[in-house]
């Protein structure tokens, strides 16, 4: 568990520092945050695994730092600190996506407790993507670059290679488009931007349509009004870590 990066956001300076402590004493790398607004940004940073999130907060309460979060980082896990008593506020953390809570006053250990199993029942980072592959084509994200079954092949830019990545390390999972411009372009909110999602992913189609030709392969299937997932005919192919081979 240690290495891994945990946003602690809460306006109560004795108690940040606490929880601060506590987290480095076991290994972990804390990010601090006294507002709600700074708390959602360092929580959208690079590579969070974990996020402490106290529902009073300044500038944006724990609520909606928490519905912003969500949908940009659907999977990303928090833990809400709640006042002792406030039952509605641990059902409402817990109903917009909070994976579990801590009342105040807490112990360090029982803090450290939680942040543990948290972590366990979420998956580890992926292992980095490989590749892609539908009826005889293949799509080598290393590379960013197509093999078309023909024999043909064509080049994807970073951005259709980043889209692509995305999509397949959360194979499983509808990603909206707002997740999309967070995760791959690093732009929060930004609704009037969703247009431009929508117009890379022709474009990457466009590029990818060859494969159509014979047999149709679906590589990125639209699911109306959510967003985009990868097609359910496409095999993924990780890495295996620690071996740097490169087919
Ligand atoms: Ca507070």
């Amino acid at each position: 568990m240690a290495g891994r990066i945990i946003v602690v956001v809460e306006d109560e300076d004795a108690i940040r520092r606490g929880v601060i402590d506590a987290l480095a004493y076991a290994g972990y790398d804390a990010v601090e945050a006294a507002d709600g607004e700074a708390g959602l940004t360092a929580a959208r940073g690079r590579d969070v695994d974990l996020v402490l999130l106290d529902l009073a907060l300044p500038k944006m309460d724990g609520f909606d730092v928490l519905a912003a979060l969500r949908k940009t980082h659907p999977t990303l896990p928090v833990i809400v600190l709640t006042a002792r008593g406030s039952e509605d506020d641990r059902v409402r953390g817990l109903k917009l996506g909070a994976d579990d809570y801590v009342v105040k006053p807490f112990s360090a250990r029982e803090m450290l407790a939680r942040v543990e199993a948290v972590l366990r029942r979420c998956p580890d980072r992926p292992h980095p993507i490989q590749s892609i592959a539908s009826n005889g084509h293949t799509i080598d994200l290393a590379r960013s670059e197509v093999r078309f079954a023909d024999g043909t092949v064509a080049v994807l830019s970073e951005m259709e290679t980043e889209i692509l990545r995305y999509l397949a390390t959360h194979a499983d999972h509808v990603i909206s488009r707002d997740e999309l411009l967070a995760r791959v372009w690093g732009i929060d909110d930004q609704h009037l931007e969703t247009r431009a999602v929508d117009m890379h992913i022709t474009r990457l189609r466009n590029k990818l349509a060859p494969a159509d030709a014979d047999d149709k392969v679906e590589w990125i299937k639209t699911v109306r009004g959510k967003g985009y997932m990868l097609g359910g005919g496409v095999a993924v192919t990780e890495r295996e870590v620690g071996s740097e081979q490169s087919q």
